[in-house]
């Protein structure tokens, strides 16, 4: 749905948090964030209605959100999200990563999902409104990180179904310590032959609370197998593989080349795109097509396949050491990070933390 009402800028009103912690409480919390799991003081909400379009932005503090129980989104999942992160750079400002590219995935999914496309400047006038009233809760520590989390889904009551006509945008923020406190750790891969996460004409390419669900009883199958994440497969053929629950996939062959999966139904990583830029600029080629679970399964057999890794905001990238499938696997546990996976993560990570240059023009300052 276009948004055809919006008006040209947005004035956020903003509540402060009567019970935002103490210095000291925050302090704490920000000296082991792990993941996902503390909260900033406030929340970006942001209403829109098919017939006054986007209206009454607000910071306020953070805290439930009241719906009513036939909600549409309780019941049909009309829902999208986006992820990236804040970064405490050297000289104390607060950067974030590409977030035009966030914006326009994000509008990307509203389209799929029948949902309003937020404009990229509200988008980062949000991000912007969110870090101005919680800047403090932006680690300094190495390697650690605000992650921002805005989403939107249907809030109109009603059993019907067709698109909401009633809809909320949030944002919320989680410190986030180092991902892999103890060293970057490669992990085992399962392969599932029994689920698909999304298929053709399907939400895959969308950034959505659905295909998480869809990808569940996969991932719990994973750990069972002791194995970190699970491996999707495309749905029609079950023979080309496409992406982790949440993170992008790239081989790495002999010759230097990185091939990672292209299909309609996998989402369009915002870091993937950035460590194959980073890799073309050492003069890499790559190579975006199809990718058959036999070329990954011989190509590390024979050698000619030296390291594979999954990539995305949270863990940055994560090199794959082992697949695991029904009645194969590939690979050894044991193995150290790839060179080249370690080296193009050690190059991402610097950018975004401020330690070399951006010269890609990537980083967007939030707390200016
Ligand atoms: C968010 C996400 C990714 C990674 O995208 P980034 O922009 O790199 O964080 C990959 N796959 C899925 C399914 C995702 O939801």
């Amino acid at each position: 749905m276009k948004n055809l009402l919006a008006p040209s800028t947005l004035e956020f009103t903003h509540t402060k948090n009567p019970a935002a912690l103490a210095e000291m409480e925050r302090a704490e919390i920000l000296a082991d964030p792990g993941f996902g799991k503390h909260f900033t003081d406030h929340m970006v909400d942001i209403c829109w209605s098919a017939r006054g379009g986007w209206h009454r932005p607000r910071v306020q503090p953070y805290g439930p959100i009241a719906l009513d129980p036939a909600a549409a989104v309780l019941h049909y999942a009309q829902e999208i999200f986006e992820g990236l992160k804040a970064y405490r750079h050297p000289d104390g400002s607060i950067q974030s990563f590409r977030p035009e590219a966030n914006a326009r995935r994000m509008q990307r999914s509203a389209v799929r999902l029948a949902l309003p496309e937020l404009p990229t400047e509200y988008f980062i006038a949000s991000l912007r409104a969110l870090i101005a009233a919680d800047a403090d809760w932006v680690p300094d520590a190495p390697e650690t990180s605000l992650y921002i989390r805005p989403f939107m889904f249907a809030k109109e009551a009603f059993l019907g179904v067709r698109p909401a006509e009633k809809v909320n945008y949030y944002v919320i923020a989680s410190p986030a310590g180092a991902y892999f406190p103890g060293g970057v750790t490669p992990v085992s891969i399962w392969l599932s032959t029994d689920y698909s996460r999304a298929g053709r004409g399907g939400m895959g390419a969308a950034k959505t609370g659905g295909n998480y669900a869809a990808s569940l009883v996969a991932q719990a199958e994973a750990y069972d197998q002791g194995c970190a994440q699970v491996l999707f497969l495309d749905s029609e053929e079950g023979r080309y593989i496409e992406e982790l629950g949440g993170m992008n996939v790239v081989l790495v062959k002999k010759d230097g080349t990185l091939v990672t999966p292209e299909s309609s139904s996998i989402l369009e990583g915002i870091t993937l795109d950035s460590i194959l830029q980073l890799a073309q600029d050492r003069g890499h080629a790559v190579e975006r097509r199809r990718v058959s679970i036999d070329e990954w399964k011989d190509g590390v057999a024979s050698g000619d396949i030296t390291e594979v890794f999954a990539c995305g905001t949270a863990a940055v990238v994560t090199p794959i050491a082992l697949l695991k499938g029904r009645d194969f696997s590939v690979g050894d546990a044991d193995a150290p990070a790839g060179e080249l996976t370690m080296s193009l993560r050690q190059e991402l990570t610097d950018i975004q933390y401020g330690r070399v240059a951006d010269r890609h023009h990537w980083l967007t300052r939030l707390d200016a």
